[in-house]
This record gives C-alpha cells, sequence and structure tokens, in this order.
C-alpha cells in the first residue's frame, strides 16, 4: 500500500499554510506503515472533535467517527473496550480537548485507556475565527478578548504527566519526521498515549517564526523514563506564554496494565473480585 492510498477525495478546506496538513501526512504514513507491518487497516479507526483538526476523519481513508465537541475521548475509550483488537487513534482540537473535554482527558489518563490522542493545538478556535482556548498566551487578542484574554494558559504536557498519563510527548507541525516518530511511538505504546502537537494556525494564530526560533529535542538518552519529577522540570521549561526554549520529545514513559485488561480481570468467568483488586493494587506499584 502507497501512502497516497489513504487520501479520501474530499475537498480539502484547510487554509493554505495550516499545520494540519503536514499531522494529516504524518498520521496517513504511520497508518500506512502500521498496514505494511501487517495490521488489517480495517483495524484501524480514528475518532476526532469538533474544530479544524476534525476534518481529518473526512481526509483520511480510515474507519473514523465524528464525535461531538469535547467527547472525542469517551467515543474513543468506548471502541477500545468494545473491542480491544482495534488500534484507536483519536485526533482532537486544543478548545475541543482542553476545553470542553478536559475531564475526559483526566479520565483517559487515569483509566490508561490504550487509545493514542493527538492534540492538534493550534492555541486558538480556527473554526469560529478566533477566540481564545485554554492554551492561548496572556494577552492574547482574539475575538473574544480584544484586550487580550487577561487568563494565563494551562500547560498541559504537565498536567498529562501528573495526570497519570503512562506516556507524553510533544511534536511540531513544522518537524515531520519527528512528528511521524512521535505517533508512531505512541501508538506502539501499551496504554494511554498523549501526544501533545503544536499546530501552526496560518490564519488566526501564526506561530511558526516563534516556534522555529525556540523548539529543540529532549536529549532523551540522559533522560530516564518513567522518572516523573525529569519529566515535570522538562514540561515546565516553558509555560505556553513565557519566552523560553520549547522541548519536544517524549517527556515520560511507563508501563501498568491498561483500563481494558483489567476490566477483562474482573469480569473473566470465576475471577475473585478481591484477588484481582490485590493483583491491580500490585501492579501498579
Ligand atoms: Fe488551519 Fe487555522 Fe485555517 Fe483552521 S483556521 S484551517 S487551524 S489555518
Amino acid at each position: 500500500m502507497k501512502p497516497v492510498d489513504l487520501v479520501t477525495r474530499a475537498p480539502n478546506t484547510w487554509c493554505p499554510g495550516c499545520g494540519n496538513f503536514a499531522i494529516q501526512h504524518a498520521l496517513k504514513d504511520v497508518v500506512s506503515g502500521l498496514v505494511e507491518e501487517g495490521t488489517p487497516l480495517e483495524r484501524v479507526v480514528l475518532v476526532t472533535g469538533i474544530g479544524c483538526h476534525g476534518k481529518m476523519a473526512d481526509y483520511l481513508g480510515v474507519n473514523s467517527f465524528y464525535a461531538i465537541h469535547g467527547r472525542t475521548l469517551p467515543v474513543a475509550t468506548g471502541i477500545k473496550v468494545a473491542n480491544p483488537d482495534l488500534v484507536v487513534i483519536a485526533c482532537a482540537g486544543d478548545g475541543d480537548c482542553y476545553g470542553e473535554g478536559l475531564e475526559h482527558l483526566l479520565f483517559a489518563a487515569k483509566r490508561n485507556v490504550d487509545v493514542t490522542l493527538l492534540v492538534h493545538d493550534n492555541r486558538v478556535y480556527g473554526l469560529t475565527t478566533g477566540q481564545y482556548t485554554p492554551t492561548s498566551p496572556l494577552g492574547f487578542p482574539g475575538r473574544s478578548t480584544p484586550r487580550g484574554t487577561p487568563e494565563y494558559p494551562i500547560n498541559p504536557v504537565e498536567l498529562m504527566i501528573a495526570g497519570g498519563a503512562s506516556w507524553v510527548g510533544r511534536g511540531y507541525s513544522r518537524r515531520l519526521p519527528q512528528l511521524r516518530g512521535l505517533i508512531r511511538g505512541g501508538i506502539r505504546h501499551r496504554g494511554f498515549s498523549f501526544l501533545e502537537v503544536l499546530q501552526v494556525c496560518a490564519t488566526f494564530y501564526n506561530r511558526t517564526e516563534y516556534y522555529d526560533g525556540h523548539v529543540y529535542d529532549l536529549d532523551t538518552g540522559s533522560f530516564p523514563a518513567g522518572e516523573v519529577d525529569a519529566a515535570l522540570a522538562a514540561a515546565r521549561e516553558w509555560d505556553y506564554s513565557r519566552d523560553a526554549r520549547i522541548p519536544l520529545g517524549v517527556f515520560y514513559e511507563a508501563v501498568f496494565p491498561t483500563f481494558e485488561e483489567r476490566l477483562a480481570e474482573q469480569r473473566a468467568p470465576g475471577a475473585d473480585p478481591a484477588e484481582v483488586m490485590r493483583k491491580l493494587f500490585r501492579d501498579r506499584t
């Protein structure tokens, strides 16, 4: 299968220069690679939310589900629990996932459901023409905040490490080879993988020059996997407002039983609920 086979004939309405194109190509290449390695395309499911990113469901020729605003992760969780053999990938926007869907994000992380989430974080509501989102910087002069938002942004990478996600990474829509590797790594990870993608919005919040001048790659060689404190320190290097270097790469990775595995243990014929709980406690500690 050639990567191009996954692109549908749906007319593309993203603005010229939009970072969504790069994310689409990276995801297409990764899914195509999975299929070449033997994963049937029928086993791959894409769930998207509402926003410019959501059009990914139209533009990629894989089984897909267009969820309502903020509800990407409950749908993806339900699909994975109903059929754990599926490879479930969710795409969400920053307004979608960190605004309306924040509670679902925290629950997906704490459950460790085996879903890969890509957040297309352009730090603005692009589809509705430029309002501030939870990751817009202090002072962002959006349509709903013409004097500049007086709110500080959240740091989603820090939030996900603290929230218990078992794989946390950050990519950038103009670093395509690295982005492919991060998406592949997230999908290969057994458990909830959270990939924040700094996505250029060419029309309403173009941070190309700033990102190009500030991003750098985490030195994963000197960065021990599963070290929460080191991961948090790296995540706090940039707080989404301050002028600072922006680390890209994998911040945190740990392996423990997934939500669907724990459910299966509980529901196994003849399982002793108390013994299952003791085992689950041992597995996590
Ligand atoms: Fe992309 Fe921004 Fe245009 Fe939406 S508004 S398609 S995010 S450039």
